[in-house]
Parts: structure tokens; C-alpha cells; sequence
């Protein structure tokens, strides 16, 4: 599913380059659980930006599904993420103007699925995450374990095939990070890949295998 062959990104700010990405070989199969550890700085959410296609490479090749997507503009970028890709961030990212229906509803939106259709899908998904009952609400009205789970329900709404997470119990409790591990597992067990950044020993317990970046570059791999 994900392959990357001499991965580079290099950042130049006026005299300053950061190279952020140095050569990092991947594959990624489908179905796998991986996490991706290391240092802060290491490059995990440059990485994680780019196998989740928004951002380029500034040197090597990303295969996705067999494409090769190192070239891609944003726009073509932005086409293929669309139900094929689903994002979990650490802060959430909900939209404090929309209630959790609509929230959840955005990527159905954006893929032009019609109304019924798309009412019966984040029914789906709000049932499937446990946040039915908090519809109406908006995000600054739920705790931190709700809102994750409407990420959640909105990442998985349009089915995608890949979920690429970035700290995504960064920011929760040690129980409402256990409930998300499980539904990630959960997904992950029903077929879809997650790739996962994470600090956390406990979290990449859950995972198949572990990458370990440091300074840009793949360091080792253990498999759990
Ligand atoms: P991690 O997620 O492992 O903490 P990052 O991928 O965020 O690491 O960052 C890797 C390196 O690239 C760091 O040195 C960071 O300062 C640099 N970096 C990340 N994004 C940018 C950017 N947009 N512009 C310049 N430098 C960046």
C-alpha cells in the first residue's frame, strides 16, 4: 500500500535548511498496524504529512497503492485523499462552528454524496463511536474523549482504506486514550492500515510493528 524509496524534505527558510526527511525506505503493506516513534523533531509529522499526501517530497519516491504520488500538485494530491485517506489528530481539529453531525458529515460533503446517503453514514459512524447521543452538541461542548471520537467517526465516515494518526491519545486522559487505542484496533482488525505517530510505549503496544525514526532517518524497526 505505502512505499517510500530514498524519501527526502528539506526545508529552506532563508539561510536556514532543515532536513527534516533523509532517505527513509519504507513499505507499508495493507492491513498493517504501524507506529512510528522517536524524538521530537525527528521528522514524524513531516513524514506522517506526506504519506497522508499533504505535502510533497522534495527528493525520492512515494508510492501509494502503487502510484507514484511524489509529484503530485495539491490539487491531484487533494482528489486522491478523498475517501482513501482518514486523518486523527492530536488536537482534534473539529470545527467549533459545526455541531458533531456536521463535523462528521464534512468528507461525505466534500465527496458530493448525497443527502439520505450521507445522513445514514454519520448515523453509522456516530453509532459506531459512541457519540450519538451528543448529535446536536458542538465540540467545545464535549470533553476531550468525546471529541476525539467525533475525529474518529469523521475520520472512518467516508470508509477509507488508510488512517494515519498523529498523537492521537496526545491529549486524553489514560481511559478515554484506552478507548481510542481499542477503536483504532478495532478498524484496524476489520482491514483498514493504520499508520500512527505516537511518543507513547503504552499506545505502540497496539500496533504490529514500530518504526523508530531518529534525525530524519529509519533507525530500526521491532515487531511486537
Ligand atoms: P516530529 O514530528 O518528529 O517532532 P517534525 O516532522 O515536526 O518532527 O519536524 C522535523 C524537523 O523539521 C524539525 O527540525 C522541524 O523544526 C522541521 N520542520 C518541520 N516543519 C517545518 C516547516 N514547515 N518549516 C521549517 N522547518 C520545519
Amino acid at each position: 500500500m505505502i512505499k517510500t524509496v530514498n524519501l527526502q524534505k528539506i526545508f529552506k527558510t532563508e539561510e536556514v535548511e532543515t532536513w527534516a526527511l533523509n532517505n527513509v525506505n519504507l513499505e507499508i503493506k495493507a492491513g498493517e498496524f504501524v507506529a512510528i516513534m522517536g524524538p521530537s523533531g525527528c521528522g514524524k509529522s513531516t513524514l506522517l504529512n506526506i504519506l497522508g499526501l499533504l505535502d510533497n517530497p522534495t527528493g525520492g519516491t512515494y508510492e501509494l497503492n502503487g502510484t507514484d504520488v511524489s509529484k503530485f500538485t495539491e490539487a491531484q494530491r487533494t482528489n486522491l485523499r478523498k475517501g482513501v485517506i482518514g486523518f486523527v489528530f492530536q488536537s482534534f481539529n473539529l470545527i467549533d462552528e459545526l455541531n458533531v453531525f456536521e463535523n462528521i458529515e464534512l468528507p461525505l460533503l466534500y465527496m458530493g454524496i448525497p443527502a439520505t446517503e450521507r445522513k445514514r453514514r454519520v448515523e453509522d459512524a456516530m453509532n459506531r463511536m459512541a457519540i450519538a447521543h451528543r448529535v446536536k452538541h458542538f465540540p467545545q461542548q464535549l470533553s476531550g474523549g468525546q471529541q476525539q471520537r467525533v475525529a474518529i467517526a469523521r475520520a472512518v465516515v467516508a470508509n477509507p482504506k488508510l488512517i494515519l494518526a498523529d498523537e492521537p491519545t496526545g491529549n486524553l486522559d489514560s481511559k478515554n486514550g484506552k478507548e481510542v487505542m481499542e477503536l483504532l484496533t478495532e478498524l484496524n482488525k476489520e482491514g483498514t492500515t493504520i499508520v500512527m505517530v505516537t511518543h507513547s510505549q503504552h499506545d505502540s503496544g497496539y500496533a504490529g510493528r514500530t518504526i523508530n525514526l531518529f534525525d530524519g532517518q529509519v533507525v530500526n524497526e521491532i515487531k511486537i
